[in-house]
């Protein structure tokens, strides 16, 4: 109980002042505490589970692309099993995409080669399917079809290998044979992922031996932009601005996806990431990167679904596959536009 204390009464009036300093301290703090836990809470459950607005929903596809007839490729992929390069279940996922390939129209090639890896040479092949077009010079897009190596369990990867393998077969369909603008190159690359650690000469392997044979074949020139897709399948769909990537060029695919109505999965948050596209940059070929490197649309969610056995196919979305599909689409035309007004890269 407080001691009461009378006006005039010299000896308590300092008393009362120090009580009051006190509660107002005891209430401000109070305050200050409840607000920090709320961000605390906020920060939290942003770390650990998925935003529901960062759901991919869609009404009506803004273009030919089909999301569910590729989500169906991806089920096929899937079943094929674990991928890693060199193995047999990569030939099978070479002989699908070459027929569906094939099938759409497109001229398909191949390129093997032996890849000195921390566990020995394995043999990989990169595959290319091409669109015709009438105007010189190409588009290209990539992707890489393998998965990780992990004997330790199975990985699919639903997400990280499948999703875009299956997202570049129907975008073939998309486009078929032939286009009016500049050819479009579908490459397929072997062996994106390292089968140790991440460094230099253990990564990247299909798309580094892509530009070494484009430089001495002198066709490097031909590639007036490179795009190269990874991991975009996540249901909730989030792909930050590469940071690395021209400006003109992540602001045409960000355009686009402005236009389209799908901002909210194109952030304007800048991220860099190795990937498939990185030796392309390094030979001068404008390159950008469209990854979602946030995989179940949180960082508890990524840290639980990347590089483990959770990569399944339930973690996928038609409606992802669906408005990446409709942004490159559209960011084609807006290319052919872009390189027919400035004839030089
Ligand atoms: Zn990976």
């Amino acid at each position: 109980m407080a001691k009461k204390s009378s006006v005039g009464d010299s000896f308590h009036l300092p008393a009362f002042a120090e009580g009051h300093t006190a509660m107002k301290v005891i209430v401000v703090g109070g305050v200050v505490a409840f607000i920090l836990l709320f961000i605390t809470a906020e920060v939290l459950n942003r770390t650990l589970k998925p935003s529901e607005a960062q759901r991919t929903e869609i009404r009506h596809a803004e273009s030919p692309f089909n999301g569910e007839r590729a989500y169906a490729d991806l089920k096929r992929i899937v079943e094929i099993g674990p991928r890693p390069a060199g193995s047999e279940e990569a030939a099978r996922t070479r002989d699908y995409i070459k027929r569906e390939l094939t099938a759409a129209g497109l001229e398909v090639s191949e390129q093997a080669f032996d890849a000195s890896t921390p566990i020995g040479v394995r043999k990989m092949v990169n595959l290319t399917g091409i669109v015709q077009g009438t105007k010189p010079g190409a588009l290209a897009i990539g992707n890489h079809y393998d998965t990780k190596y992990f004997p330790e369990f199975r990985f699919v990867g639903a997400n990280d290998g499948g999703s875009t393998t299956a997202w570049m077969i129907e975008f073939a369909r998309t486009l078929g044979a032939k286009r009016a603008g500049r050819s479009v190159w579908l490459i397929f690359f072997d062996g994106e992922e390292a089968f140790k650690e991440w460094s230099d000469t253990d990564s990247l392997y299909g798309s580094r031996e892509y530009v070494v044979k484009l430089r001495e074949q002198h066709r490097l020139d031909e590639i007036k932009v490179m795009v190269n897709v990874d991991m975009i399948g996540d249901c909730y769909l989030g792909i930050n601005r590469d940071g690395g990537a021209p400006d003109w060029l992540a602001s045409i695919v960000w355009n686009v996806a402005d236009r389209l109505g799908y901002g909210k999965h194109f952030l304007s948050m800048p991220q860099t990431v190795q990937d498939d596209h990185i030796p392309f940059r390094r030979a001068g070929v404008p390159a950008l990167e469209l990854i979602d490197f946030s995989y179940g649309g949180s960082v508890l969610e990524h840290q639980r679904n990347w590089h483990t056995p959770n990569d399944t196919i339930e973690k996928v979305c038609p409606a992802s596959l669906q408005a990446v599909g409709d942004v490159v689409y559209h960011s084609l035309a807006e290319l052919d536009t872009y390189f027919d007004d400035n004839g030089r890269r």
